[in-house]
């Protein structure tokens, strides 16, 4: 179905951060598949695990124990605030399990009145029903039937409008820490902790959608733990499997009561094919030095792009972003930049308020930030051309 307006543009093989097009060039990737490949394209670590997997079992029911599943949540447990995970196999499932388990939290308290989650303009949360209500975009809900109810959404970190919203219908609070579809917001911290104290003063839960900024993708694992407040549930997808499709759906065991044997389910859900994935994911992601040196190279890639700013302002307007979740703010359309780099051989992806969201894989190196900054610089260049400024600009 035409869902995406597709470039003409066709990949048959990658390595590291490079992708390999059936049009015989090769181009730097700086989408990741839209935060997904965190280790590049055919990491020998992930190669091999999935390899060794899929000789043995690829699939059971969820009837049964899978042990490479019972590993991965306790691995993921014992490197974030949550006691207890869910397994699916994508990031907007993640979500609906997040809005289910909420509702249920308060259900089980006693509080079934308690269904209303309140949401913030800019988000995005995936495109199931349930997700896309949260997320709020009239764009992907028109057309659609009746949004689903229970979601109040407000101006994105405006506390006061945010109290507002809280009333005795409430269940929780969904954020993402930095908002990546919305354009490399990242969320101030002082307004996260308000809504830490908000959600404990009136009993709600906290919800992290870490769909894009979790596992290592900020310079931390996750992006709340740097920012001094712990969620109750946070939702995982698109890193954890580094390429294969994954979510998961942590929380604490309080966060959790409600969520019993038989009132949630999946097929796929927690395959071992997955789970060795995600398993190989976390070994690379965790070992010594990794998370240092992305902190290292979002330092490096910011700094330079700063420079490239400053030769080209009456393009790029600002650079912003965590770890390597960075952003562009373009003076120009957007659209215009994605192509002028795709030109250079150079993959990237838009978001909103017209940013040019850089996304390497973690794994990049020093020279391949290097090769990746000439090519913006020359893109810049190109736009600046097809752009002149006013005269009078900067005359003053
Ligand atoms: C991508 C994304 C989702 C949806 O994930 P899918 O795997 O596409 O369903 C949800 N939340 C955030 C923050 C995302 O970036």
């Amino acid at each position: 179905m035409p869902t995406y307006s597709r470039v003409d543009l066709a990949f048959e093989r990658g390595e590291g951060v490079w992708l390999y097009a059936t049009n015989g060039k090769r181009y730097l990737d700086f989408t990741s598949g839209v935060a997904v490949n965190a280790l590049g394209h055919a990491h020998p670590h992930m190669v091999e695990a999935i390899t060794a997997q899929a000789q043995k079992l690829w699939h059971v029911s969820n009837l049964y124990r899978i042990p490479e599943g019972e590993r991965l949540a306790d691995r993921l447990c014992e490197l974030s605030f949550a006691d207890t995970v869910f397994f699916q196999n994508s990031g907007t499932e993640a979500i609906e399990c997040c809005i289910k388990m909420a509702r249920k939290y308060q259900f089980a308290c006693g509080k079934p009145e308690r269904n209303r989650i309140v949401t913030f303009e800019g988000a995005f949360h995936g495109r199931t029903l349930a997700a896309l209500a949260a997320t709020g975009n009239k764009k992907y809900l028109e057309g659609f039937g009746p949004a689903m109810p229970g979601f109040d959404q407000v101006p994105y970190a405006d506390l006061e409008a945010t109290k507002k919203a809280i009333g005795p219908e409430t269940a929780a609070i969904i954020i993402e820490a930095v908002m990546g579809e919305g354009g490399v917001r990242v969320v101030p911290h002082s307004f996260l902790k308000a809504l830490r104290k908000l959600c404990d003063d009136h009993g709600l839960l906290l919800i992290f959608d870490e769909v894009q900024t979790g596992i290592g993708r900020t310079g931390d694992l996750f992006a709340y733990q740097h920012t001094g407040v712990k969620p109750d549930i946070m939702a995982l997808a698109k890193a954890l499997g580094g390429g294969f499709p994954i979510g998961a759906c942590l929380a604490t065991t309080e966060a959790a009561k409600g969520m019993t044997p038989g009132t949630h389910g999946s097929t796929f859900g927690g395959n071992p094919l997955a789970m060795a994935a995600a398993n190989a994911v976390l070994d690379v992601v965790t070992a010594p030095g990794f998370l240092d040196k992305v902190k290292h190279n979002s330092l490096l890639l910011k700094q330079k792009l700063a420079e490239v700013k400053d030769r080209h302002a009456g393009v790029i307007a600002e650079v912003r972003g965590e770890g390597l979740l960075i952003g562009l703010r373009m003076v120009p359309p957007v659209s215009e930049m994605v192509d002028e780099l795709r030109n250079q051989e150079m993959i990237t992806v838009a978001a909103g308020d017209n940013v040019v969201r850089l996304l390497p894989p973690l794994i990049i190196s020093e020279a391949e930030i290097a090769e990746a900054v000439a090519r913006i610089d020359r893109a810049c260049a190109a736009l600046a051309l097809a752009h002149p400024r006013p005269a009078t600009a900067g005359a003053a």
